[in-house]
C-alpha cells in the first residue's frame, strides 16, 4: 500500500466558530487525499478521520442547509469536486424519515453531525433476495461509518430520533446526485434511480473576507 504524504491540517488550523471555513478546509483536505491516492481503502481510512474531525464541531453548517422538509428527507449538496471525484452532502431528516433500501456504486462515508441515524445493511442471498446483514446500527453524533461497493454497500438509513431532526454529513466518491444506481425491494427487485439534490445553490466557501 502506498504511503500517503501527511495532509495539510487545514480544518484543524481554523479558529473556533470558523463557519464555512471549516467545511472549506475539509474539502481542501479531501481534494489533496484523492489526488494523492486512488486506493479506496486509504481514502476511506483517512477520509473517515477528516470527516470525524469535521463533525466533531457543530458550528459550521449554514442554517439554509439544515432545514428539514415535512414530507421528505433533504439531500443538500454542500460541495462537489470540480472533477467529480467526490461530493459532500448534508442529509436532513425529520422524525420518521428515511431512505428506501439502496446502493451507491461509489465509496461513501457517513458522519452524524446532529442527532442520530439508523443504518441497516443488507446482503444478497443465492436467490437474489436481500436479507439484513446483522442488526440495525445506531450512529450517534460524532460517529462515522464507511461504505464500499467492493464489500457490499446496500443499506437503508434514516432518522433515529422520534423527537426532532437529525443531520448527517455524507461524502461519496463521485457526484452522488448524478450517479445512476438502484433502490431495492426485499425480494431483490432493483429500480434505477438518480437522486439529484434538494437544493439548487451551494454554500459560499470562498468568501475569505470574514474568515481567512
Ligand atoms: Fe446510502
Amino acid at each position: 500500500m502506498a504511503t500517503l504524504a501527511p495532509l495539510p491540517d487545514v480544518a484543524a488550523a481554523t479558529p473556533p466558530r470558523a463557519g464555512v471555513a471549516r467545511l472549506r478546509g475539509f474539502v481542501t483536505n479531501l481534494a489533496e487525499l484523492v489526488s494523492a491516492t486512488r486506493n479506496e481503502a486509504e481514502i476511506l481510512e483517512t477520509g473517515a478521520k477528516l470527516l470525524a474531525r469535521l463533525i466533531a464541531q457543530d458550528d459550521w453548517l449554514p442554517p439554509a442547509f439544515a432545514i428539514p422538509h415535512p414530507d421528505r428527507y433533504q439531500q443538500y449538496l454542500l460541495h462537489c469536486d470540480s472533477r467529480e471525484r467526490f461530493s459532500v452532502v448534508s442529509f436532513v431528516w425529520a422524525p420518521g424519515q428515511g431512505t428506501p433500501i439502496h446502493d451507491h456504486r461509489v465509496w461513501g462515508l457517513v458522519g452524524v453531525l446532529r442527532g442520530a441515524e439508523t443504518s441497516e445493511r443488507f446482503v444478497r442471498q443465492g436467490d437474489g433476495s436481500l436479507k439484513p446483514d446483522g442488526p440495525a446500527q445506531l450512529l450517534r453524533a460524532g460517529e462515522v461509518e464507511a461504505l464500499s461497493p467492493r464489500t457490499g454497500d446496500i443499506h437503508r438509513v434514516g432518522n433515529a430520533r422520534s423527537d426532532g431532526p437529525s443531520i448527517s454529513i455524507h461524502v461519496y466518491g463521485g457526484n452522488i446526485g448524478a450517479v445512476e444506481r438502484a433502490t431495492y425491494a426485499l425480494d431483490g427487485t432493483a429500480k434505477r434511480f438518480v437522486s439529484g439534490y434538494a437544493s439548487t445553490v451551494l454554500p459560499n466557501l470562498w468568501d475569505r473576507s470574514q474568515t481567512p
